[in-house]
């Protein structure tokens, strides 16, 4: 199958949504990562994203909507914090869990009664929603495993050849994936996933917000795993990545201790690259920056060859849980003091 380009057009955005509408998959640019679109309630169109990706069968898909007026077609129990992070988050970042009706395959929750749930900030995920009238099932649109797309040129290394379209709409202006976020009951949220809306976004809302176990810690034997994603090894390039915590001299004290052909560090951009002496590469000195830039600086790694990759921890607070949380991932959690 020859995979096409497509560009931020009415034409194009069209010709995607019949795609969409005859049950094939897209790659759709969103202010996260880029997804792998298809029809939500459609069994047959969905198997193609699991199939596409390897993903297995227990991940379940976020479903993404153009209107909030969608979620009561496709969840029930809807609380009322619901509507109000809603109206303060969407479009945005922020998935939230629910019920799921009917209509929703048991394929697309990964065999769970529930359905996450979002609305993205991307003008062209929004207008294909719009111009297919359908809600889209889209995961990050790399092969299971590795790092998710930030841009249209990731998506077609991963997917070119598999799926019959990819919509070119720039760089994801965030770079890692949606918050993900569960109701314990009427006022108590709790993260499943750290991403674009922190914390304390989510305090500006509500009082009570948990932040699951499983985001900063591997999950013990027995442990409930309440965001399926959270099993698996994910995000991860094929060189090693290990996490170094600690003072910037202390880091390159270790990594000048253990370099070699094939080993490559990763520090922020005010950290002085003359102090390593093995090829250093930044990804960024804010939080922000970090999460723009993360997915495709491990993607880079990986073209150069790179073997080892030493990267500088980055501050968990804000966006940046996020970025540690995928990066600790990535690292298998292989995290050393230093
Ligand atoms: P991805 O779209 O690749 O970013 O993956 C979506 C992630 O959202 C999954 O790996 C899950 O961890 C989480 N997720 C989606 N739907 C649900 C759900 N119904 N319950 C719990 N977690 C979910
Ligand atoms: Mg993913």
């Amino acid at each position: 199958m020859k995979t096409e380009l497509l560009v931020e057009n009415t034409a194009d955005i069209d010709k995607a949504a019949e795609l969409i509408k005859s049950g094939e998959l897209v790659g759709i640019p969103t202010e996260t990562v880029y997804g792998l679109a298809a029809d939500a309630c459609n069994p047959k169109a969905v198997a193609k994203i699991f199939a596409a990706k390897g993903r297995p069968a227990d991940n379940p898909l976020i479903v993404h909507i153009a209107d909030t007026s969608m979620l009561s077609e496709l969840a029930e129990n809807i609380p009322d914090i619901a509507y109000r992070l809603a109206d303060k988050f969407w479009p945005g970042p922020l998935t939230m869990i629910f019920k799921k009706k009917f209509c929703i395959p048991e394929i697309t929750s990964g065999g769970l009664d529930t359905v996450g749930i979002r609305k993205p900030a991307h003008s062209a995920a929004l207008a294909l929603i719009r111009s297919a009238g359908i809600p889209l099932a889209a995961p990050s649109g790399n092969i299971s495993g590795y790092p998710s797309p930030t841009k249209a040129e990731h998506m077609m290394r991963d997917m070119n050849g598999k799926i019959p379209a990819v919509i070119d709409g720039g760089e994801c202006s965030i770079g890692v994936e949606s918050t993900v976020i569960s109701f314990e009951n009427e006022n108590t949220v709790r993260i499943l996933r750290p991403g674009g809306v922190t914390r304390e976004d989510l305090l500006e809302i509500t009082d009570n917000v948990i932040i699951d176990p499983a985001i900063l810690h591997e999950l013990e034997e027995g442990q409930i795993v309440r965001s399926p994603g959270m099993k698996y090894k994910h995000y991860s390039p094929n060189a090693h990545i290990i996490m170094l915590e600690g003072k910037y001299d202390n880091f390159c004290d270790y990594v000048n201790a253990h370099s070699g052909a094939g080993v490559y560090s990763l520090i922020f951009d005010d950290d002085d690259k003359m102090k390593i002496n093995v090829p250093a590469f930044s990804y960024g000195c804010d939080s922000s920056e970090q999460a723009h830039s993360i997915f495709s600086c491990m993607r880079e790694m990986d073209s150069l060859g790179a073997d080892i990759v030493y990267v500088r921890a980055p501050k968990a607070e804000g966006v940046g849980l996020a970025v540690y949380n995928r990066l600790i991932r990535a690292a298998g959690f292989e995290v050393i003091q230093v």
